[in-house]
């Protein structure tokens, strides 16, 4: 087992210090040097996954290629190491227990009283050696969801200090991050939420070999001393993280405190070359010096919370460095847009992108959105939910079906021109029932796809019930909206365009899911490429 070294990530203090993109940016520089890397998620709620929780309370739901419905994180994981996650990176505490009462519903565990330790522990430490067992990887990093002291989190904290018996000191690492307050009244930064926090990790048995401190200030010498002092670390292993302009720093910042170099000590791993980062600095002053800049509107339902398309904004960040093009994202909800107020609202903006989304709310704005932006000429982006308000539009305006509708908020509908498939129909339960990961797709030739992926058999991840309705499809060519991208084995309507304006692309897929720093995704990219040339005409 031990040719995998294993670091753990725990969190102190408070939560949303930004565990995902230290963690993420950590990776980064591994696998800059060389190693084979991955990162998992383990998070403490009951939840099997994050597929039934609301977007308002924990962003978006990341959609691996395997289909699984994840946190968040595992899109920065993607997005800075470049590399696939899948169901494997990401188990909740929900996912867990369904293992271990399944188990003893089969009745193996012959008898026995099932307890937390060992059982949920052992399943916990099963569930830690997973990817490493696969010998895919040289490392595998492992963020611990929640903070250190929280009820929920305590089976995962007692088998990351079990995991170091089984591991051995030098494939074992502990980085606990941890936030370090600064009191503008006393002009003085605060060590002891952090000692207070480690004293905890020490109460159950484990001590972190390094502390990354989160600070609005840079630590001055002996703020690192008291830490280190006080926190049983050595000096060096005190790593200091400041609020960074763009988390796509964090790396370097990273680097510059020489994180990297801790942890490979620490593992007794070799340091090789320095790390390959010139490509990521490329893009670094790409995004920070653009030449262009366009405003693209967003319109969607959950637009309080950004989390909630959190890849869409990422995947936006990636295309317009590509391109040196600031694209400031202007956040409307869909609720506020009215056949009176559209105008008022999207006339200024160079491009509109119509979000994915659940449910009847603010449907009717998204489709006055896009009928706006269709007749105007203005550049449009949907996705998911976004090309099936596009389709029902397009039937209600230019078809003239004037009550056409998605089955999903119309069951009622004499035209359901996005509707459920027979096989979808029967099911009652929501939870990972949607089609979900990756599927094929074939591109048609002289379409805006193809001239922006520039091949035509592509994979795209999906998270939807609903599908175009294929009765139509001969009506809706005929009037100019195109199907150019078609699933080749169920022949399901994977992406819309429409002829005769200067972008209209739907995808049924979710193509921000696989949009990473290295690999801008071709559709983001198509988008503003077109917005800058329309701005300019
Ligand atoms: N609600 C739609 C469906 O289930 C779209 C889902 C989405 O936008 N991800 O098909």
């Amino acid at each position: 087992m031990a040719s995998t070294k294993y670091i753990f990530v725990t969190g102190g203090v408070t939560s949303s210090l930004g565990k995902g993109i230290i963690a993420s940016s950590l990776g980064n520089l591994l696998m800059a040097r060389g190693y084979r890397v991955t990162i998992q998620k383990f998070d403490p709620y009951i939840n099997i996954d994050p597929g039934t929780l609301n977007p308002y309370e924990h962003g978006e739901c990341y959609v691996t290629d395997d289909g699984a419905e994840t946190d968040l994180d595992l899109g920065h994981y993607e997005r800075f190491l470049n590399v696939r996650t899948s169901q494997a990176n990401n188990v909740t505490t929900g996912r867990i227990y369904h293992n271990v009462i399944t188990k003893e519903r089969r009745g193996d565990y012959l008898g026995k009283t099932v307890q937390v330790i060992p059982h949920i522990t052992d399943e916990i430490k099963r569930n830690f050696y997973r990817l490493g067992e696969t010998g895919d990887y040289d490392i595998v990093i492992t963020e611990i969801g929640g903070c250190v002291g929280d009820i929920e989190s305590l089976p995962f904290i007692e088998a990351v200090r079990q995991a170091k018996w089984d591991l051995g000191e030098s494939n074992f690492l502990v980085i606990h991050l941890t936030l370090i307050p600064y009191l503008a009244a006393a002009k003085e930064l605060k060590t002891k939420p952090t000692q207070h926090s480690v004293k905890q990790l020490l109460e159950a048995g484990i001590q972190p070999d390094i502390l990354v401190c989160r600070s609005e200030k840079p630590l001055p010498s002996e703020i690192r001393r008291k830490l280190s002092l006080f926190c049983n670390v050595q000096l060096n292993s005190v790593i200091e993280a400041l609020d960074a302009e763009t988390i796509y720093d964090v790396p370097l910042m990273m680097r510059k405190e020489k994180l990297d170099e801790r942890v490979l000590t620490k593992l007794k791993l070799a340091h090789k070359e320095p790390p390959h980062i010139d490509e990521w600095r490329t893009f670094l002053s790409k995004l920070k010096n653009p030449t262009n800049e366009v405003n693209i509107g967003l319109v969607g339902k959950y637009v309080e919370l950004p989390d909630a398309y959190k890849s869409i904004a990422e995947a936006f960040i990636h295309a317009g460095a590509h391109l040196e093009c600031k694209v400031n994202i202007h956040w409307i909800s869909s609720e506020t847009i009215t056949e009176k107020s559209v105008k008022r609202t999207l006339s200024d903006l160079h491009g509109v992108l119509v979000a994915p989304g659940f449910g009847e709310r603010g449907i009717e704005g998204k489709i006055e959105a896009i009928r706006y932006v269709r007749e105007n000429n203005i550049p449009f982006f949907g996705i998911c939910l976004g090309m099936q308000c596009a389709v029902v539009e397009f039937a209600r305006n230019v078809l003239g079906f004037e009550d056409a509708a998605s089955s999903e908020m119309d069951k009622e509908t004499k035209h359901p021109v996005i509707d459920l498939m027979e096989d979808q129909k029967k099911i009652t339960d929501y939870g990972g029932t949607m089609r979900l990961g990756s599927y094929e797709c074939k591109l048609k030739k002289s379409s805006k796809a193809y001239q922006a992926y520039k091949t035509s058999t592509i994979h795209e991840r999906h998270r939807h019930r609903y599908e175009f309705n294929n009765k139509y499809l001969e009506q809706m060519e005929a009037a100019g909206l195109k199907a150019t991208g078609i699933n080749p084995k169920s022949g399901l309507v994977e992406i819309v365009e429409l002829d005769n304006h200067p972008y209209f692309v739907g995808s049924q897929f979710h193509p921000e899911l696989k949009s990473t720093v290295m690999n801008p995704h071709p559709l983001f990219v198509s988008f503003i490429d077109a917005i800058i040339q329309n701005k300019k005409n």
